[in-house]
Order: structure tokens, then C-alpha cells, then sequence
């Protein structure tokens, strides 16, 4: 920072901010007894001068409180870190302020919490602070104009909360707002100036401790659980400041009004949704990364009432066909032996081996028992990856049912069996001349299959498909090894014209009424024609649904800001939670995190002004985080250009966002043998 003041002990010396401020983390904090090395370390960091009116910058680093607008003070910064130490941070917390004044104790709470939520009741300076916080780069400070003495509940439990204004007792409501273990630190007396420091521990659900810790004079704490206000003043709307550009504000305000807020995924009322859905045929609900718990687990609940309200008749994932298929029988409770092999145990195995799909499918195979044999919710995979398993499959079918025929195909097969290791060192070697290419082998072991698909068909048409599938999955695999040479384009559009295709089948094997829910990523799901992709000339699974099934195909996108999400560093490298980074200036996400509303579900096919090409239409930048998540170099690696009402039919929105709980295999030791994720 360039800027400079006047040393006010030696007039004439210029010192600057920085070593200004060194000097006074010293000399009035650290020696007067503040002993928190992260709080000592925020106070050397956050510069006091940025938040204070420019003619008073010069006094920044003078010990004392100092007026702002509005008849209020900033805090004098010695006591900023008393009371900070007293919230007995570790780092990482939740951490609620009343009173942000100028926002200045805030940003010294979001040095060492993960967020902090701060509410001030004067407009003027939740606008101030808001505004300073977000031009410092503090992203993970939130700022709500309100009454604080009723806390923040919609981001509640806290792990601290701090009242930087006295009142007469301690509010109820930040007591409720206080997770157990929490410390809550606020000045309170029965006179308006003058209080005590008390600091209250929660020590369960109804108990609490409380001491005192300080004599102290803050500016009275003003609102329905504080001092009355002045004869006339009317209460504070709440509202949420997260500015954007000034350009976008009407914007933000009209995705809020719009949007349908949700207090949590158990108890959201999904009935406007499922009336936007209507008839679809398919419905595919996206993910903005594959490691978010948040994802999943909305997903589920949307499912759940697809299948139970509108007689959805499969699940179909963006996960290999055997795998998924181990999964399919033990939910419909087949009685055959199931085949041998663990569902998902390869890179990236948390995307589907979590609590949060255990979960799901635990529900699913209990739904499946109460239900007709015939009405029986399958669960299928959609993608490609599986070529060995699928050989073998097909093999092990026809070793039962035509064993003549396995003798063939295993001889057809047998091209591709020096490659196992690394199916990709074939299409090296294929494409490069140094080995014949297998494609007409693993043509012919198709066609062969379903020229006697009649014959075999009557065994058991389940089985059948699953043979057949394999088979198909096979010879696109094949293909999707060869290709993967001529650059990404060929082979992801080759891998969601596979998904795709899948897809078709199974409604054809399922029936002309059956209806369909897709779990994929986003940028399989949502339009690619609304995209950059386009540009790359790839399409996806959700533009071939579009052209095929209209306003029958409901396309559901899903977005976060922050938080942490399971993925690796490199592909086959190990499973990491890493921290989601606030989402960037000129994204959707801004916008959707500046309505201050922690989730929501959002309608995009409503025409007006909020999804027009002025509002929502103009593309935007918008991030996928996919089984690998580079924060380093998230811009480039990680986000695209869309139009999101283009992309998608509906957008769900999770502000904060954490990584799924891959399951150990202690725990599935534990399980049923025919459980489909075994050891
Ligand atoms: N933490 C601030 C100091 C704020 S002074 C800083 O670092 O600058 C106390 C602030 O509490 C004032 O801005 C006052 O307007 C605000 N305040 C008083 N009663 C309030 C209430 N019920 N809810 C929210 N803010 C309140």
C-alpha cells in the first residue's frame, strides 16, 4: 500500500500505514495483554485507515474509537481484539456481528473465521460497509441491513457472536442463534452508555454460563430486544448488501423476488417445482461439481417426489452401466445372483461410493418393496468408461444362455484383452498403425447379440438389456479409446451421443409412459447450444434432450459460491476436500450469492424482463468444477460463457456448499453381503 500519514508522536516524520499499524498492534494491543496470535495477526493485517472517512485516515492507528456517520463510532481497535480474543476462535468458524459500523471489526473476525455475518440498522452504513468490505476483496463478509438484536437466523447456528452495542440484557434470539459450545460477547447495562463486557457460553440446548468480563461504553444497541428507537424511527427493513456492479443491482433484486427461498433441502416445499415440471418426460437435475453434498442430496429429494408424485420409472447417472447395474439389482431385488464385481471402485469412486448416494439408494430399494414387482424403480448408468467390466459381462451372459455364441464372442473380445491395464494405450497404438484396431471385432460381437435378441429375450428381458447394453457400451468405448487421439471434441461428443443414446433405449425398454431422471453434471445437462461448447462444436446430453423431447425435457441446473467440495488435484490422484473460492465478479453465481439468500430454487422459463437478454440472458460467466478442481487457476480451468435461461430450464442455488462424505470401507464391511458398493 503506498499510503503514508504523519507520525503523530514526531510531527514532520511520515510513516507508513503498515508499519503504523505494526507499531499499534504492539504498543496498545499486544501489550496491554492480548495474547491470541491470530488475533494479533488480523489486527497487523486489516487496514483501519480504508474504513474510516479520509480526514480522519491519519488517526487510524491511534488507540481510540473515532467517529463515522450517522452518530456512531468505530471501535476503538484495542477493544476490537479483547473482544475478539474473547470469542476464543480457532479459525474456521461462523461468526456473528451486531452493529458493523464501518464493517472495520468484521474484516478483522473474517481474518481468522470462515465467514462472518454482520447486521447494522442505520442503511447508510450497512451501504458503507458492504460497499468497503467487497472493494477490499473481504468475499467472505455478509452484510445484512436489519434489526440485529433478532440475530441472522437464516445462516444460524453460530460458532461466536459478537455485539459491538450495549443493550439492556442479552436478546433471546442470539442466544437461539448460538451453536452449543458457542460464545456470544456483548456489552450490556441498565444505563444507555455505560456496560459490562459479558461473555455467555452455551453449555447445551437450555443451559448457559454467562461472566463478566469488562466495564466498557458502547453506543446503545437499538431494536425490539435492545433500547426502543427514537419516537417516529421505523424499524429497519432486512435486507442483505452484497453489491455487485451498480448496473446489476435491479438485476439481483429481481432473481430475489423471483426466487423461491428454502429453509433446508428436508423441509423445502417442492410443490411449485413439480408444477413447472408438469408432464416432462425426462428431467435432468445437473451439479455444478461432483463433490458437493448439498447436490446429491437435493437431488434426491426431487427425485424422490418425481418417482412417488409422477411415476418416474428409472434413474439413469452419469456413471458406467455394470456399475450402475449392480446398484439396479439390489434395489429391485432381483433374484438372481448378482454379478461379482464392487460398484464404483475406480477414479473417481467418491462420486458415487458417498453417504449421501447410500443414502438414496437405500430409500429406493426400500420404496422398491412396497411397490408391484412391475412398477419397480430401476437404476441405470449412463456412461462409458467400463469397457473390461462390460466385456466380461457380456461374456457371463452368454456363458449361460448360448454357450456356443460366448466362444465367439470371447474370440471377438480377445482383441482388446492385451489392453486392460490402460484402455487408452490402445487407441494409441491402434491410431498409430502398431496394432490392428479391434472396431470391427466389437461391431460384429453387437450385431451377433441382437440378431438373436428375440431368442434370448424370452429368458428374461431384464437380463437381456443389461447384455445388450454392455455390448453396446463396448463397442462406443472402443471407439471413445481411438478417438480420444483427435482432441477432447470427438470424444465427449461421441461419450453424451452414448449417454444419450442409453438414454432412448431405456425408455423404449421401459415403455412408451415411462418417464426418466438424469443425474449428471451440469455441463452435460444444461444446453451446451447455450454455451461456449457450442463454439468447440460439442454437444451434450441435455441439447440432444431438447431437440428430442421439447418442453418435455426439463433441464435442471445447480450452483454454489463457497464451501468445499471433494475432488482430486490430478486425474487418478486421491480424493481432497479443498475450499470452493467465492465466486467471481461478472459470474451467475455473483449475482445469485448478492441476493443474500443462502438457497433457493429458480423458474427460467418465465418469459419478462428477470431471463430477457437485459436480464439474466446476457451471457455470463459460470463455473464447473468437475472430479479434478484447480483453484489456482479457477478462471481459465474452470469457468465458461452461457446464458443460463437458455441452458437450463430451472436453476437451484446452494450459497455455502460442502464436499460429500465418501464411505469408509469400515462401514462397508459392515454391510450386506448383496450390498452393491462391497469391499
Ligand atoms: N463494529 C463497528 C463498530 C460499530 S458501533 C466497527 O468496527 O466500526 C455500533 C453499531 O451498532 C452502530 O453502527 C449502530 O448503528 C449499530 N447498532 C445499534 N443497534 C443495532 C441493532 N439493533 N442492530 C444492528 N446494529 C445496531
Amino acid at each position: 500500500m503506498g499510503s503514508v500519514a504523519l507520525n503523530p508522536d514526531r510531527p514532520g516524520e511520515v510513516k507508513s500505514f503498515p508499519a503504523l499499524r505494526a507499531e499499534m498492534v504492539k504498543r496498545h494491543i499486544a501489550a496491554r495483554g492480548v495474547r491470541d496470535e491470530l488475533v494479533l495477526e488480523a489486527m497487523g493485517k486489516v487496514p483501519r485507515e480504508l474504513f474510516l472517512p479520509a480526514k480522519l485516515r491519519e488517526f487510524a492507528y491511534e488507540d481510540s474509537p473515532l467517529p463515522i456517520a450517522g452518530e456512531q463510532t468505530i471501535s476503538q481497535p484495542y477493544i476490537v481484539a479483547f473482544m475478539a480474543e474473547a470469542l476464543m476462535l480457532k479459525g474456521g468458524e461462523k461468526v456473528l456481528e451486531i452493529g458493523a459500523g464501518s464493517g472495520y471489526a468484521a474484516a478483522v473476525l473474517s481474518e481468522i473465521a470462515a465467514d462472518v455475518y454482520t447486521v447494522e440498522r442505520l442503511g447508510p452504513l450497512a451501504e458503507e460497509a458492504a460497499a468497503t468490505l467487497t472493494e477490499l476483496g473481504y468475499d467472505n463478509v455478509h452484510v445484512l441491513h436489519g434489526d440485529g438484536t433478532k440475530g441472522w437466523p437464516e445462516h444460524a447456528p453460530y460458532d461466536a457472536i459478537v455485539v459491538a452495542a450495549g443493550g439492556p440484557q442479552v436478546p433471546e434470539a442470539l442466544k437461539e442463534q448460538l451453536k452449543i459450545g458457542g460464545r456470544l460477547v456483548i456489552p450490556v447495562g441498565a444505563d444507555q452508555r455505560t456496560q459490562e463486557l459479558v461473555r455467555v457460553v452455551r453449555l447445551s440446548k437450555d443451559e448457559f454460563r454467562s461472566e463478566d468480563i469488562a466495564d466498557v461504553r458502547f453506543v446503545p444497541l437499538i431494536g425490539e430486544e435492545g433500547w426502543a428507537a427514537a419516537k417516529g424511527e421505523t424499524a429497519p427493513a432486512r435486507r442483505a448488501l452484497r453489491p455487485v456492479a451498480p448496473d446489476e443491482e435491479t438485476l439481483v433484486r429481481n432473481i430475489a423476488d423471483a426466487a423461491e427461498s428454502f429453509p433446508s433441502i428436508e423441509a423445502a416445499d417442492l410443490s411449485p417445482l413439480m408444477e413447472r415440471i408438469g408432464s416432462a418426460r425426462v428431467v435432468l437435475l445437473g451439479e455444478a461439481t461432483h463433490g458437493t453434498s448439498e447436490f446429491y442430496r437435493m437431488r434426491e429429494r426431487i427425485t424422490r417426489d418425481l418417482i412417488v408424485k409422477k411415476g418416474f420409472r428409472f434413474v439413469a447417472i452419469e456413471a458406467d452401466w455394470p456399475d450402475a447395474a449392480r446398484v439396479d439389482h439390489y434395489v429391485r431385488h432381483f433374484q438372481y445372483p448378482p454379478s461379482e464385481w464392487t460398484a464404483f471402485a475406480r477414479f473417481p469412486t467418491w462420486m458415487w461410493r458417498n453417504t449421501e448416494v447410500r443414502d438414496f439408494v437405500s430409500w429406493l430399494r426400500k420404496h422398491n418393496g412396497t411397490v408391484e414387482n412391475t412398477t419397480r424403480v430401476a437404476f441405470h448408468g449412463l456412461d462409458l468408461y467400463s469397457l473390461y467390466d462390460s466385456i466380461r459381462s457380456v461374456l457371463n451372459y452368454l456363458d449361460e444362455v448360448d454357450p456356443a455364441s460366448a466362444r465367439v464372442a470371447r474370440e471377438r473380445y480377445g482383441c482388446l484383452t492385451p489392453w486392460q491395464r490402460d484402455p487408452a494405450t490402445y487407441g494409441h497404438a491402434a491410431l498409430t498403425g502398431s496394432y490392428p484396431t479391434c472396431e470391427s471385432d466389437v461391431a460384429h460381437a453387437l450385431t451377433d447379440l441382437l440378431a438373436k435378441r428375440r431368442a434370448y429375450a424370452e429368458h428374461d428381458g431384464e437380463r437381456f438389456l443389461d447384455a445388450e447394453q454392455n455390448a453396446r457400451l463396448v463397442a462406443n468405448a472402443e471407439r471413445y479409446y481411438r478417438i480420444m487421439y483427435y482432441g477432447s471434441r470427438a470424444s465427449w461428443n461421441l461419450r453424451d451421443s452414448h449417454m444419450f443414446d442409453t438414454l432412448k433405449n431405456l425408455l423404449a425398454f421401459h415403455g412408451p409412459d415411462s418417464k426418466a431422471v438424469v443425474w449428471a453434471h451440469n455441463s452435460h445437462v444444461g444446453n451446451a447450444a447455450a454455451t461456449e461448447m457450442v463454439a468447440r462444436g460439442e454437444h451434450n446430453i441435455g441439447q440432444h434432450c431438447r431437440k428430442a423431447f421439447g418442453a418435455q425435457a426439463y433441464l435442471v441446473g445447480f450452483g454454489t459460491h463457497s464451501g468445499t467440495v471433494a475432488a482430486a488435484s490430478d486425474w487418478g490422484g486421491p480424493m481432497e476436500v479443498k475450499t470452493v473460492r467465492p465466486s467471481l465478479p461478472n459470474s451467475y453465481e455473483r449475482l445469485c450469492h448478492a441476493t443474500g439468500l443462502p438457497r433457493f430454487m429458480l423458474g427460467l422459463r418465465g418469459p419478462g424482463d428477470l431471463c430477457g437478454p437485459e436480464g439474466l440472458g446476457r451471457e455470463r460467466l459460470e463455473r464447473a468444477i468437475g472430479v479434478i478442481y484447480r483453484p489456482e487457476t479457477e478462471l481459465a480451468s474452470h469457468y465458461f460463457q452461457a446464458s443460463l435461461p437458455q441452458q437450463f430450464d430451472e436453476y437451484i442455488w446452494f450459497d455455502d456448499t460442502r464436499a460429500v462424505t465418501p464411505l469408509e470401507t469400515a462401514e462397508i464391511a459392515g454391510l450386506p453381503d448383496m450390498y452393491p458398493f462391497g469391499v
